[in-house]
């Protein structure tokens, strides 16, 4: 039988499978064609099966599905330690008037692109951003080789009502421009409820129905936003959002902290997933997430490192370890959110939070092959008696030494290979300088 050609043959390597069972492979394979998963199994099996135009011998290695980072505003990167130790209302007020002043295609695909490096090279493959100047950054993803879930966000600016029909019409045409698009998976946005009015609720639900497509917004972050919107609609965001028939297995709703036991019952019950972002959450005071209960509860929490400007970084193994610790410490109970359940949270729980669960998220055979390489001969993996123990209580970014996106590979020995590290770092800090101006 003639061996099958395909684009990677990767080798010698322990692979982490995250399938229904948590399959892991000791002395794996893996190979690859068209972005594609085609073979995975014991290296014994593989045989004359394959003939690659490359072959990795990964020397013990430990392969993962890349992890999926469900909450971000990726061109906060340019504002990353500009306010810090204020109070959520104050931030964004600060942040607002910044952006008012410094945003603009130019320094948003510089700052996408700065957080394409930092988290492609902690580990991360897929992630959310909700931002603005979408052509420019859709198009900067596409050439980066990265994996984006994004779309038109709607929120309630002086001057929106004026212009309400074109910014549906524009919505509309941005997402049936880039539906065909691999790495760009479309989704329909709202700042937040208190951000947002009915109409264009109603709105954003026309286009999601109308286009198939999930939908993101911001959800009970902060007391003050449960007051303001109570003061508004009479109603919690949860329920602002249930009411006009926003909530749903394609909803996805970021922090999540202030939630009554009837709310996280009804996120359960609609199949609404939520992202969890303790980094941010805690740095705005804002509150602890509910994490243990919404998961007994069903509900499908993911994880979001949220903005740079609020976290400050956009390495998710850190969020990770930093949503498990904290769980255990205010709960008093360490069996609460185990490594490998948080890991699940990382990569397939993340998957699943986009509707992506049979695409990425796993590594299993007709799946995209997004996947990272660990070294696991680093002094803080060393010694390993169990996988998902390090990579929530001891990786650092450092260990991720090649990442592969849609079957490409973006970044090999850590030389990142579609983007240009230093010529983005020299741009975003020019960009820093008209920050510092405002
Ligand atoms: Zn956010």
């Amino acid at each position: 039988m003639q061996p099958q050609k395909i684009d990677f043959l990767l080798t010698n390597t322990t692979l982490v499978t995250m399938n229904t069972e948590h399959q892991i492979i000791q002395n794996g394979a893996i190979a690859i064609k068209d972005g594609i998963i085609q073979w995975i199994g014991s290296q014994d099996q593989v045989g004359h099966q394959f003939e690659a135009k490359q072959k990795l011998d990964l020397n013990g290695k430990v392969v993962t599905p890349g992890l999926v980072n469900t909450h971000g505003h990726w061109a906060m990167t340019l504002f990353r330690g500009l306010v810090d130790d204020c109070p959520l209302e104050a931030w964004l007020d600060r942040i607002w008037k910044v952006e008012a002043a410094v945003v603009s295609p130019k320094s948003v695909v510089a700052g996408s692109q700065m957080a394409m490096i930092e988290m492609i090279r902690s580990g991360t493959t897929c992630a959310a951003d909700m931002y603005w100047h979408y052509p420019e950054s859709f198009d900067a993803v596409i050439q980066a080789g990265f994996r984006m879930i994004n779309g038109p966000s709607f929120a309630d600016i002086p001057g929106f009502e004026e212009r309400r029909d074109t910014a549906y019409q524009t919505a509309i045409d941005l997402i049936d421009q880039y539906q065909h698009e691999s790495l760009i998976h479309l989704f329909i946005q709202a700042h937040s409820t208190y951000m947002t009015n009915l109409p264009m609720l109603g709105d954003i639900l026309k286009i999601s129905l109308s286009r198939n497509i999930g939908f993101i917004t911001h959800a009970s972050e902060s007391k003050g936003e449960l007051e303001n919107v109570y003061n508004k609609y009479g109603k919690t965001p949860i329920e602002v959002l249930d009411s006009v028939g926003l909530l749903g297995k394609k909803t996805l709703l970021a922090h999540c902290v202030h939630l009554s036991d009837a709310e996280i019952a009804r996120l359960a019950e609609t199949g609404t997933s939520v992202s969890h972002c303790p980094s941010s959450n805690m740095k705005l005071s804002s509150g602890i997430a509910r994490v243990a209960d919404m998961l007994q509860a069903g509900v499908n929490v993911s994880i979001g490192t949220d903005g740079p400007a609020s976290n400050n970084d956009l390495d998710l193994f850190h969020e990770a370890q930093l949503a498990a610790l904290v769980q255990k410490g205010v709960s008093g109970n360490p069996t609460i959110l185990p490594a490998e359940k948080v890991f699940a949270m990382l990569t397939i729980d993340g998957a699943r939070a986009f509707g992506l669960e049979n695409q990425i998220g796993s590594l299993e055979i007709g799946k995209l092959a997004d996947l990272i390489v660990i070294d696991f001969d680093a002094i803080n993996l060393t010694p390993c008696y169990n996988l998902y123990s390090h990579f929530i209580y001891a990786m650092s970014p450092a260990d991720v030494c090649h990442v592969m996106i849609h079957g490409k590979m973006i970044m090999q020995n850590r030389q990142m290979l579609t983007l240009d590290e230093e010529k983005v770092k020299s741009e975003v800090r020019q960009i820093a300088q008209q920050v510092q101006m405002v």
